[in-house]
């Protein structure tokens, strides 16, 4: 008998820096019965790469929430906080092959980057100071990567992306200040090695995907299939989170909450279904799911729990 790789592999990677609130539970929704439409694995990874974030606590109480919700990874749990010699030895190759470079330039002075060379998304663009060497008398305080080419991929819910690396991104860091590896190396280094195919994941990641393809392909890794679900707001359009006051999921019932994000997942669940056990929920689900249903926007508001 042989043994086969599956042919699709999907992740939830939560951030430890609150309990599951519902834009989570959606994106850890979509991405499970992704996987399991086609009959693949779904792994968990806890991105507790940004240690300053963390708050106490909150990994069990993710942990606890997905097991109460009926979610069922595979295999072991993948922590970022155990895989700094994973991105270091990352850290290097890029080194060797000249794709990066320290850089000694303080927050103060990239605050005085003029608003006309503004990124994309409406941060500062780096204005490259020390893209060809280090200005005499200063030490590095981080490294960054030359952001170059155009970066073009399909979406399979948003559709086609192009982002100017250099335009749209400039030069970003992967090793921060303070020491810490930047999310953007610590996901691609993390989904190749476990083998991610398809990433499923909210659309406030979606202007991170160009720089994490261009890491990829710097690091020979093999570039996974994209789709990026709408990000659950409030009524003033603002993103779930605790900032916002979003209320965790663990005060609806998980049946409720779970139909709940099925409507927000344009899968149009049936009335009835509100008031059925979870294993229907799920068993609903499994049996109905299609990605292409899911509402090709950026966003959209959640619904009100009650
Ligand atoms: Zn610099």
């Amino acid at each position: 008998m042989t043994t086969t790789t599956p042919a699709y592999i999907g992740r939830f990677a939560p951030s430890p820096s609150g309990p599951l609130h519902f834009g989570s539970l959606v994106a850890a929704l979509g991405s499970v019965l992704d996987a399991r439409h086609y009959q693949g694995r779904w792994l968990l990874r806890i991105e507790d790469v940004d240690t300053p974030r963390t708050v106490p606590g909150a990994t069990d109480s993710i942990l606890a929430t997905l097991d109460r919700f009926g979610f069922e990874w595979d295999g072991d749990i993948l922590w970022q906080c155990q895989r700094t010699g994973a991105y270091a030895a990352a850290l290097e190759q890029l080194k060797t092959g000249g794709h990066v470079f320290p850089c000694a330039c303080s927050r103060r002075e990239m605050a005085e980057v003029p608003d006309s060379t503004l990124a994309r998304d409406g941060s500062r663009r780096y204005p490259g100071t020390c893209r060809n060497g280090l200005p005499p008398g200063r030490a590095p305080r981080a490294w960054r990567v030359k952001a170059e080419g155009v970066i073009r991929f399909e979406d399979a819910i948003q559709g086609r992306q192009e982002e100017d690396l250099a335009r749209d991104v400039g030069d970003y860091v992967i090793l921060r200040a303070d020491g810490l590896f930047a999310y953007q190396l610590a996901v691609v280094v993390d989904d190749a090695a476990q083998g991610v195919t398809h990433v499923v994941r909210g659309a406030d990641l979606l202007g991170s995907t160009a720089r994490q393809i261009q890491l990829q392909k710097l690091l020979r890794l093999p570039v996974p299939a994209y789709a990026h679900l709408p990000v659950a707001t409030n009524a003033a359009g603002e993103k779930l989170s605790k900032q916002t006051l979003a209320r965790a999921v663990d005060e609806i019932a998980p049946a409720r909450a779970l139909v709940a994000a099925l409507g927000f997942l344009g899968q149009h669940p049936p009335t009835e279904l509100t008031h059925a056990s979870l294993a229907e929920v799920w068993d609903w689900a499994h049996a109905h799911w299609r990605l292409e249903r899911v509402p090709r926007h950026m966003q959209r508001i959640a619904p009100a729990a009650d």
